[in-house]
């Protein structure tokens, strides 16, 4: 099947009270360990690619490597979303190259690293929305300000300098009609998330089940969920890393998440984890070796073990044969038909 539009797969992971891993690819290797960890649990799923994995990939490879995806995996329901479009004209950009689905981060300035005004982010939402949904394609939106950085993209901080207000959660869905809403809730970018196991002084459940019951009908969107677990930690410690100790989002506080209108998680930290230790296992235990293959494989497979543990415990696994795509051309009807519906 071709690749379908980000609505459709919340829509279906909504109905049934799952969520679904997006996974941060660069090269083929990352696409391949998604896609084979797909197959293998029978899961839907979201590839998605920041503005960073564009440039490094110059997007076209990575974009023809997703079509040879959906030809060697026809029945995976697989989405190809943009992370963190800085801007319109990035989200825009995406949409005509191919993307399903774009994310328009409008809580930062197009610089990637000024908060931004709330005036602002609706303004540029709203304009890629009327973009993106005439063509069938959906958009996330985000309101309050995740911590850390990733690929250069983000405002630093712990991540709980700006909690999402419910109340401008709901303004904001209603003035911009996106699709899939991403909050802050004290999570943040990258390896370095929490000093200690997070509990509710840092990880702010309660603010998720508060918007939740605001806006049931939104799909919610967790960033920074790699749950940077110790025993992959290990591995690069073991064969010459040297990560401080750290500690991401626990899987049973994303569960909580699922169970409270979360439907896309995002998770990359945890899969460049396992990358990274399987490569230095490999040339640390033969450093006679020098064929790529030597450590692209293990690393491949060490990847692909992560996503396939996440599409389980995310409640994904299973539901990849549910239903049929429903084409880009069809979706910008049935957006057509929404906006009528709401006059
Ligand atoms: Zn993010």
């Amino acid at each position: 099947m071709p690749l379908v539009s980000m609505r459709q797969l919340l829509d279906e992971a909504s109905k049934r009270g799952y969520g679904v891993g997006a996974f941060n690819v660069n090269n083929m290797e990352q696409i391949q360990a998604i896609m084979e960890a797909a197959r293998e649990t029978q899961s839907p799923v979201i590839v998605q690619a920041s503005r960073g994995a564009r440039s490094y990939s110059q997007d076209k490879f990575l974009y023809h490597l997703m079509l040879a995806a959906t030809e060697l995996y026809p029945e995976i329901p697989t989405v190809l979303h943009l992370d963190h479009g800085n801007s319109v004209d990035t989200c825009k950009s995406a949409i005509e190259l191919g993307f399903t689905s774009v994310m328009m981060d409008g809580s930062l300035m197009p610089d990637g690293k000024t908060p931004s005004s709330f005036e602002y982010n609706v303004k540029a939402t709203r304009e890629v929305v009327e973009y993106a949904h005439a063509r069938g394609v959906t958009v996330e939106g985000e309101i309050g300000v995740l911590g850390g950085i990733e690929d250069g993209h983000g405002a630093g901080g712990t991540g709980l300098e700006h909690v999402t207000d419910p109340d401008q959660a709901v303004e904001f869905v209603e003035k911009t009609g996106l699709d899939a809403l991403a909050i802050a809730i004290g999570t943040s970018h990258g390896a370095y998330k929490f000093t200690k196991k997070p509990d509710g002084s840092v990880l702010k459940m309660d603010r998720l089940i508060a918007i939740h019951k605001r806006l049931p009908n939104v799909h919610l969107v967790m960033h920074g969920s790699s749950s940077v677990p110790k025993d992959l930690q290990d591995v690069i410690n073991k064969y010459g890393g040297s990560l401080k100790p750290t500690w991401g989002v626990p899987v049973e506080e994303i569960q909580l998440g699922i169970k409270n209108g979360v439907r896309k998680i995002n998770v990359d930290t945890d899969n460049r984890l396992a990358i990274t230790g399987a490569i230095r296992k490999v040339l640390f235990e033969t450093p006679e070796k020098f064929d790529p293959r030597d450590y692209m494989k293990p690393a491949r497979e060490a990847m692909k073990k992560v996503v396939a543990e996440r599409m389980t415990q995310f409640g994904q696994a299973g539901h990849a044969g549910d239903y049929a795509s429903i084409s880009l051309k069809e979706m910008t009807k049935f957006y057509a038909e929404s906006a009528v519906a709401a006059k």
